[in-house]
């Protein structure tokens, strides 16, 4: 069977065609290429125009791996919803949500990040992002040489060791990024499944577009209920993909003109 999404497309609209959709749409590699630098990401204004109108038609919610302030302030749509720090907290459209759990982690993820400046510091390697998102961080090797990222990588795994032992964090390895979050039992598919309660969500078909390892979870929460579509490479547990980046615009330009039907 072909995954290329736009050899499926009759097959989509089939699915969709006369049904209310809820949107989820991942924000890095999905509605923005991928950058060397985190805060280099941003919203073309032909792919802002496109999400703005299709929160006029159905629900569309931002999901993203970035803190919620940090991803609002990029994507700019009031009438969004948006899903920060990997799902754990959510903001918009009356909701707003953060995963108790993970905010009494705080103190021991800005502990970690202490550690991990220190030994970059000591270690030093050059070109490491360490991004502290409140609830989670993120830490970037995408600006290294080689030879750094295998010290860099050892070093992480090392600072980790005795928080992993005691079971407070949980790993999910990203585009040249290591992601490190509080180990609650949550992530972008629980997020996905606890909007997908509410009110304006509530059966409707839910459509989620992301590129990355952390979008898989999403993949498999929305498994037999809705459309799972990854934008590059296929990834394990979406039904179709796209080539690249590229061709998200034209994919929500169509699915915009079908559901304006
Ligand atoms: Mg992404």
């Amino acid at each position: 069977m072909n995954d290329y999404l736009f050899r499926r497309l009759d097959y989509i609209k089939n699915r969709i065609t006369g049904k209310r959709i809820s949107l989820f749409l991942d924000f890095d590699g999905t509605l923005t290429p991928i950058v060397s630098r985190p805060e280099k990401a941003f919203l073309s204004y032909q792919m802002k125009e496109i999400v703005r109108r299709l929160c006029n038609i159905c629900k569309v919610a931002i999901v993203s791996g970035r803190e919620i302030g940090d991803i609002k302030e990029r994507v700019g749509i009031p009438e969004c919803i948006y899903v920060g720090n990997h799902g754990l907290e959510v903001e918009g459209n009356g909701l707003s949500f953060k995963v108790e759990g993970a905010v009494e982690s705080r103190g021991e993820l800005e502990k970690f990040l202490r550690e991990i400046r220190e030994a970059v510091r000591e270690g030093n390697i050059r070109g490491a992002v360490l991004e502290d998102k409140k609830l989670t961080a993120s830490l970037h090797y995408r600006l290294m040489d080689k030879i750094d990222i295998e010290a860099f990588l050892s070093l992480i795994r090392s600072a980790l060791k005795p928080y992993l032992e005691k079971g407070l964090f949980r790993i999910v390895e990203g585009k040249k990024v290591v992601e490190v979050r509080p180990n609650v039992g949550w992530d972008k598919g629980k997020a996905g499944q606890w909007l997908m309660m509410q009110e304006g969500f509530k059966e409707s078909i839910p459509v989620y577009i992301g590129d990355d390892e952390t979008d898989r979870d999403a993949f498999r929460a929305i498994k037999g209920q809705g459309v799972s579509l990854a934008v590059g490479p296929m990834l394990e547990g979406a039904e179709f993909h796209l080539r690249g980046q590229g061709e998200v615009e034209k994919l929500l330009r169509w699915m915009m003109s079908l559901l304006s039907k």
